[in-house]
Parts: C-alpha cells; structure tokens; sequence
C-alpha cells in the first residue's frame, strides 16, 4: 500500500464518513482516520452521533416513547394493557446493538466505497503530512493532496458540577444509566437537557431542569418555544429558568449516593435541590486536542473552532475542515453537507452549501422543528414579514390520532410573499419542516405552499393551512384579516 492519497480525513463522525465516501465515489484514492473505540476496544467509524449521539438518544427515546404510550395514552382508545414495566438493561442493550449495526454499516461502505479505513489518531503536520499513530502506537507519516478534518466536538465542562461517571455525568453517562434514577436533575434546557429528560422522565423520574437563561429555548423563535414551554409542563417536566448553578455536592456512597445542587434564580435567591443523578449538558465545544502540529498552518477562530471560509477552506492550502469542529450550527446533517461540498470542490466541481435553510429538530414528543429565520431575526434584520400560525387542533388527523397539541408558524416576505422560515411543534414536526425546506430551496411563495394539493387526512395539511394563513386565506380556523 502506498502512503500517499488524494484524500486522507480525519474524523468519521457524520461529516467525515460522508466526506470520504463522496471523496471515493469521484474517483479520489481515499482514506479516513478514526480513533473512537467501542465498548471493547476495537476501532469504530461514525463518531459522537453514530456512537454517543443522534442514533442512541433517539434509541432511548423511542423506547421511552413506546412505554410511556402502553402506560398511559392508550387509555380512552378502549385499549388495556397489563402491567407496564420497563427492563433498563434490555433497553440500554438494544440502544447498543443498533449502535453497533450502524457502525459496522459504516465500514461496510467503507469496503464498498475502497475507502481505506484508517483506525487510530491523526495529527496534522506542515505541508498536508499526516502523522498517523494506530491503536498499537505504531506511527506512519502519510502524504495528502488534501486533507479534510472532521474532528468533532466534546461536550463543555463547568467548574460548579465536575462529571464524575457516576452520579454527575455529560450526555454519554446519561445514555447508559441502568436503573431509572427517582430524582433527576438537568443543568441546561437545551436540546440535549430536553431529549434525554423527556426519555427518562418518560420512564418514571422526577425531571428538574436548570436553565441559566431567562427564556426558554432562546435561539427558537419565541412563539414556538412558549408553546413547547406549555406542553413540556403539563408532561411534568420542571423546567427553571434564570437558574444558575453556583456549586454542586456528592453525598453518601453507594445506592445512597445523591448530589446536592445549590442555584441562584433570577432574583438572585439561594436554593439547594437534591438529585440521585446529575446530568451537565450546557453546550458542546469544537474538538482539536492533538490535530494540528504548531507548524500545520490551520488557524483557530476565537471561539476554539477551526477556521474556514463558506467553502469549508482553512488557512492552509489543501486542507478543508467541516462538521461541529467549525462555525455554524452543529448539527449532524450540517456536516455531511459540508463533506459533500467539499470532496465534490476537491474533484474540480463548484458546489456551494445553502447555510440559510438548514432544518434543526428536537426530538422531544411532540417534536419541535424550524428552518429559516425566526420572527425575532426577521424583525431584527427589519425585512416586512406576515405570518401565518395554524394549531394542530383543527386538524382531522391529528385529532384522530389524539396527537393534536401545538402549532405550525409559517413566515414570509410581506411584499415577496417568499418563504422566510417556518417553526413547528407538534406531532412528525421534523418530517413536516422538511417539507417547507425543500420548498425554500425552490424559492418558494407562502401562496405556492397554499395551492398545492396536500392528501387528506394527514399532519401535512397543518403546513398548508399555515401557508394559507399567511395571506388570510386558511380554511379550517377564522383567519386574522388581511388583503383578499
Ligand atoms: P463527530 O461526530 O464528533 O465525529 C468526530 C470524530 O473525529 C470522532 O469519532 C472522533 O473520535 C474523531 N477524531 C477526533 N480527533 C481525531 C484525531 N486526531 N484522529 C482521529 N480521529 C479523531 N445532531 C443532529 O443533527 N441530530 C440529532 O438528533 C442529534 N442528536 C444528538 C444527541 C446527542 C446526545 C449529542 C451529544 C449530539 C447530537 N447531535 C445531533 C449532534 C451530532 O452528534 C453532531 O453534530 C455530529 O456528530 C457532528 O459530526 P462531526 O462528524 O463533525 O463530529
Ligand atoms: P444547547 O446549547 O442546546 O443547550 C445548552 C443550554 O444550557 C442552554 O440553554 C444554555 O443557556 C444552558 N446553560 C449553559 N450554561 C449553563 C449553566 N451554567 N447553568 C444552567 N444552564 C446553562 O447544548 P446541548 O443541549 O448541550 O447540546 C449541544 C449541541 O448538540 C446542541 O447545540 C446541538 O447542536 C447538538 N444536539 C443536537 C440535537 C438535535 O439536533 N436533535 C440533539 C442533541 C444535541
């Protein structure tokens, strides 16, 4: 085997996988570079969401979703069940073998694709040399034309609540708890805080989130996240905002272990809650440590991430970066795009990436999803705008299917009438707002979505009639007056 390649990637999260692949596909001699182990120490591709992130947590919440319904929504369908009770270690088992199916898939491509799967660490050196060290230690130095990395992020640390894999952990620990814990405690109602304490919360916890903001989902659009706000209550889950935490302490040993919690609210009140689990999931950070050799040329940005132009360039020649290690939302699917962009620029095309309509789900029931700018951008950027808000209410599927909480807020140019954004919460939110993606990247008018014929009866038809809001004309609620 020859050490030198037109590709070689570091990192096979969702945007490294992907990149190397389409690298291999466009005829480029392509070789990926990971050092994630799995639980028994052999080298696995898909990185933090394959192996610790999207797939897993949404493993746990389906089967918490599915519990939750045998336990309490069947009631009033004429549908009894009998006892209803939850096997933790079965369900942590089966969390592991879809990880590990979807892993293996990866290498699997990998063979298929004559990507040469690499497993160890990487280290940038000057010139597009790349050090690799593999799992035994043994190093090589290879040679790249390009060189893209996808190093990925890690979750932040805070002083006041030191993870301990025990009782205080990050979103990895709190994917592998083995009993339901009684009292859980959340620092941060962010989108990791909100998926995993609607999974164990679900299972029968006592869910305190901590937030430090004064609002609740701060970067949605507000109308959105007040609804969600309202809905997350009533499944009794306790969200707190303005909470800053100032300390944290680990009491007892053994079962008895407990932590202790002191925060501050907003006006500036002292409380103390204690919790049998602690899970800290205040944002996650670009990932680096060890990448980058002094002379490799790649600068970083302020904020840690390394820095790249909109074509995922850096500021050495042939070398790209992409996914959570640069700027932009970090989102799984934000990376593979990136990936894409970028082996295609590699191989002579000329792709650019649209970072304005990237739809962002959290997976909470119901779900909450966007595309676009949000009322508070829009109004802020000082563009007219009207807006069209139609509630799952009055929609026949939905109430159906007893799944009729929330709201579709659709948003468009008041003069172009074009698609500026739209915000959901509500049942299959992720798939509807894909819908209104797809429409956005045609450049698409409210009206547009209106005149199309949406089947009956479906959730879909909550986009439509939002569309049709915008300008007045929806059918199934009284619309707020507008021009004919
Ligand atoms: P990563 O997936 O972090 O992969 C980076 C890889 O690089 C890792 O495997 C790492 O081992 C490897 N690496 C780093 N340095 C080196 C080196 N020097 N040598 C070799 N290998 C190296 N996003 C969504 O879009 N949807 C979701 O539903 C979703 N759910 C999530 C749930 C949780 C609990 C978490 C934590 C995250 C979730 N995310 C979700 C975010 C998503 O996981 C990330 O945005 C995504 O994984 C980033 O992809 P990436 O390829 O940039 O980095
Ligand atoms: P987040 O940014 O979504 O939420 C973190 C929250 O913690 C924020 O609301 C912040 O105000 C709060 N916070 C920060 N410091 C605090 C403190 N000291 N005390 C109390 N609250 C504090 O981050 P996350 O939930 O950790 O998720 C990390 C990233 O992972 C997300 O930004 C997202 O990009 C990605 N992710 C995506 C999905 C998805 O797409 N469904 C799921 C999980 C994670």
């Amino acid at each position: 085997m020859s050490d030198k390649y037109d590709v070689i990637v570091i990192g096979s999260g969702p945007a490294g996988y992907v990149a190397a692949i389409r690298a291999a596909q466009l005829g480029l001699k392509t070789a990926c570079i990971e050092k994630w182990k799995d639980k028994e120490g052999k080298g696995v591709n898909g990185g933090t969401c394959l192996n610790v992130g999207c797939i897993p947590s949404k493993a746990l919440l389906d089967t918490s979703h599915k519990y939750h319904e045998a336990h309490q929504a069947y009631k009033g369908h004429g549908i009894s069940v009998g006892k209803v009770s939850i096997d933790v270690p079965e369900m942590i088992a089966r969390k592991d073998k879809i990880v590990k199916q979807m892993s293996g898939g990866i290498a699997g491509l990998f063979m298929s694709n004559k990507v040469t799967a690499l497993y160890g660490t990487g280290k940038l050196l000057a010139n597009r040399k790349v050090q690799f060290t593999d799992n035994e230690g043994k190093e090589t130095i290879l040679d790249a034309e390009n060189v893209i990395l996808a190093s990925g992020s890690v979750p932040v640390d805070i002083p006041v609540a030191k993870i301990d894999h025990d009782t205080i952990v990050d979103s990895t620990g709190a994917l592998e708890f083995q009993e339901v814990p009684k009292r859980l405690g959340v620092i941060g109602a962010g989108v990791i805080g909100l998926e995993l304490g609607s999974v164990w919360g679900r299972l029968g916890s006592e869910v305190v989130l901590l937030e430090a903001m004064d609002s609740f989902l701060a970067m949605m659009d507000q109308q959105v996240a007040k609804e969600s706000l309202k809905i997350f209550g009533k499944q009794g889950l306790d969200i707190r905002l303005g909470c800053r935490v100032t300390a944290s302490e680990v009491k007892g040993s053994g079962k008895k272990k407990e932590v202790e919690v002191t925060y501050m609210d907003k006006d500036g009140n002292e409380s103390n809650v204690t919790f049998d689990k602690l899970i800290v999931c205040v944002g996650r950070r670009p990932f680096t440590d060890g990448l980058l050799a002094e002379d490799s040329g790649v600068n970083l940005d302020e904020r840690g991430s390394i820095y790249v132009n909109d074509l995922c360039s850096t500021s050495a020649p042939g070398v790209w970066a992409i996914g959570d290690v640069v700027r932009g939302p970090m989102l799984a699917h934000k990376g593979s795009e990136e990936g894409v962009m970028v082996a295609e620029r590699i191989a002579g095309q000329k792709p650019v990436m649209n970072y304005d309509i990237i739809p962002n789900v959290i997976y909470t029931h119901p779900e909450i999803a966007s595309v676009g700018r949000t009322e508070e951008q829009i109004k802020a950027d000082g563009e007219p705008y009207n807006i069209g808000v139609f509630p799952f209410i009055a929609i026949g599927r939905a109430v159906a299917a007893d799944e009729a909480e929330g709201i579709v807020k659709m948003i468009a140019h008041a003069e172009t009438d074009r698609v500026l954004g739209c915000h959901i919460v509500g049942p299959n939110a992720a798939d509807l707002v894909q819908q209104v993606a797809i429409a956005m990247e045609f450049g698409s008018s409210a009206e547009d979505i209106g005149m199309t014929v949406f089947g009956h009866p479906t959730f879909s038809e909550a986009v439509k009639e939002a569309a049709l809001a915008v300008n007045g004309h929806a059918i199934h609620m009284p619309n707020r007056k507008r021009k004919k």
